[in-house]
């Protein structure tokens, strides 16, 4: 006996869940099943998006519908649209050996004259939005007075959507003997406030566990300069080419603006977010859920409701400010058993409000390089030969081609002919990656500015990355300079690059490496600013002491 058949469900309800693929009780179904089958107190519960909710107040209650009446017996209200249609699908699953379930969903946006003839033709459970809910109450198309259940889902959610006025009316009309099931993932005063209210000496339950895919999730961090995120973010979808996932931004500006560049360079990528009319919404939300698209960049409102199990990656394009926000993006990867990561990219100042999401979630960010161009020009590579491996071969539909096909290629051996097959697909990559910069931020380097002398920042950062860049594969032909200071006289390698900086205003000089000795240092720049650097330092002082320059011996 499983631990969901020790729980008093109705064999037609066990069958169900089995088709679906549940093979044992998340925490909070454990915990809510059992009791809302053996009691009508209220119900307090803490738990997250993707702990299964659903089941845990869905299933107790389609076992306990008398489907004799034809009158709303449960009402369901849930913050989106998305979210309602979830639920009652989820419920058609369930109850799907047992005689017909009438469920109507009630949300705005949509015709309200086909949900008036739902509710018209009996529905025993209703599930929608606060507004159109409360809307064809008023009508009173919609009667709750005699539900016994009450079920309002992501609480939290509902409240910060706007939905307070809507939700107290909804409560004040229903009866006063029901069961009330409140679930939220998280408590602010006003839920207190309404569960004080409305319910009558509520059960609590709390899950531990915020998700039940927490710990299938990998949280990853890359840091890099502000301006760099969109190309780590690219280095990230290259360095995975089968990704699925989310990216979060905060605005709406902003996911228009990183979905248009990554569909402008290729990607399989489109933008959902508040501006769009509900019909493109729902397309794009097809579209992801049917895995035709790779890439979701979305808001967190925009994305609410949205429920896909197998996302391989959630990436937070900035660190959201509230913990919670990460805990809920977080947690829509690593679901139903499968491994998922969460990649947040931040920037220098960010690390401590990384340490706070770290306590909250009870686990530490991985920090993560940035991909250099080498290696995601492989990893692509090896990709693209392990699919033209795998490749089903319609032998049929080919074979009227091949012998045209195979005397055009006579000319090529077999070496040669992989290669052209191959750089087909391939050089778009090998031409990208071809001058690519590391982008890692030297975080030694940045503390060190950050402690130090902040003039001419923005300046520096530029040429560190020349600087690392040479190292990595960068492009430069480099000139080595002597100049006249060293460590006795307090010159630091940033001292130099500040004198560049000064020296050279406007310019954006790429500097190698930077050699400080006691009494004279060396420095490398771009060989193609040898001369009017050369120039530019006739006249250049430190401290009001002259320095001199002097071109060491050329080096590519
Ligand atoms: P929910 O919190 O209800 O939105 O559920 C999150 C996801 O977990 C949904 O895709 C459910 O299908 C799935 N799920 C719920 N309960 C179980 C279970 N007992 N075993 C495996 N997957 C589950």
């Amino acid at each position: 006996m499983n631990l969901f058949e020790s729980m008093g469900l109705r064999s037609e309800i066990l069958e169900a869940i089995q088709e679906i693929g549940f093979e044992k009780p998340t925490p909070i179904q454990e915990k809510t099943v059992p009791f809302l089958l053996e009691s009508d107190q209220d119900m307090v519960a803490l738990a997250q998006t993707g702990t299964g909710k659903t089941a845990a107040f869905g299933l107790p209650i389609i076992q306990q519908i008398d489907h004799t009446v034809n009158s709303p017996q449960a009402l369901i209200l849930s913050p989106t649209r998305e979210l309602a249609l979830q639920i009652a699908a989820d419920l058609n699953q369930f109850s799907k050996n047992l005689s017909k379930l009438n469920v109507a969903v009630l949300y705005g946006g949509s015709d309200i004259r086909k949900q008036i003839k739902d509710l018209e033709k009996g529905a025993q459970v209703v599930v929608g939005t606060p507004g159109r809910t409360f809307d064809l109450i008023r009508r009173k198309k919609l009667k709750v007075q005699g539900i016994k259940w009450l079920v309002l889902d992501e609480a939290d959610e509902m409240l910060s959507m706007g939905f307070k006025d809507d939700l107290d009316g909804i409560l004040e009309d229903t009866p006063k003997e029901k069961q009330t099931l409140l679930f939220s993932a998280t408590m602010p005063k006003e839920i207190v406030t309404i569960a004080n209210k409305y319910m009558t000496d509520p059960h609590e339950i709390s899950v531990g566990k915020k998700n039940i895919g927490a710990d299938n999730v990998e949280h990853h961090y890359y840091l890099v300069h502000a301006k760099d995120r969109y190309v780590a973010l690219k280095r990230i979808a290259d360095i995975n080419p089968n990704i699925y996932g989310i990216i979060f931004c905060r605005t709406r500006a902003e996911t228009k603006d990183v979905a248009d560049k990554l569909m402008k360079d290729g990607y399989n990528a489109d933008a959902l977010h508040g501006d769009l009319s509900q019909a493109q919404r729902d397309h794009v939300m097809s579209r992801f859920r049917t895995g035709h698209l790779q890439m979701l960049v979305a808001t967190d409102v925009a994305a609410r409701g949205l429920d896909v199990n197998d996302l391989t990656h959630v990436i937070n394009y900035n660190l959201p400010d509230d913990p919670e926000v990460y805990i809920h993006r977080s947690g829509r990867t690593g679901r139903a058993g499968k491994r998922g990561i969460s990649i947040t990219l931040i920037h220098m100042r960010e690390k401590g409000k990384l340490k706070d999401v770290e306590r909250k979630i009870g686990k530490q960010f991985a920090k993560v390089a940035v991909p250099s161009g080498k290696e995601i020009c492989e990893k692509q590579l090896f990709n693209l030969i392990d699919k033209m491996e795998k490749v089903e071969v319609n032998n049929e539909q080919i074979e009227p081609f091949l012998p045209v096909i195979y005397k055009k290629l006579a000319w090529l051996d077999r070496e040669e002919l992989i290669k052209h097959f191959v750089s087909v697909e391939f050089n778009r990559f090998l031409q990208y990656y071809e001058n690519a910069e590391d982008i890692n931020v030297d975080e030694t380097f940045e503390r060190e500015s950050q402690r130090g002398e902040r003039s001419n920042k923005r300046g520096r950062e530029d040429r560190m990355r020349g600087d690392r860049g040479r190292g990595r594969g960068g492009n430069y032909n480099y000139s080595r300079f002597f100049f006249s200071l060293g460590k006795k006289n307090g010159v630091s390698k940033r001292t130099i690059i500040d004198l560049i900086n000064q020296n050279m205003p406007g310019k954006s000089v790429e500097i190698g490496s930077i050699e400080v000795l006691k009494g004279f240092s060396f420095f490398e720049v771009d060989q193609r600013y040898e001369k009017e650097l050369t120039k530019a330092f006739k006249n250049a002082r430190y401290k009001g002491q002259r320095v001199g320059i002097e071109l060491a011996n050329k080096k590519k």
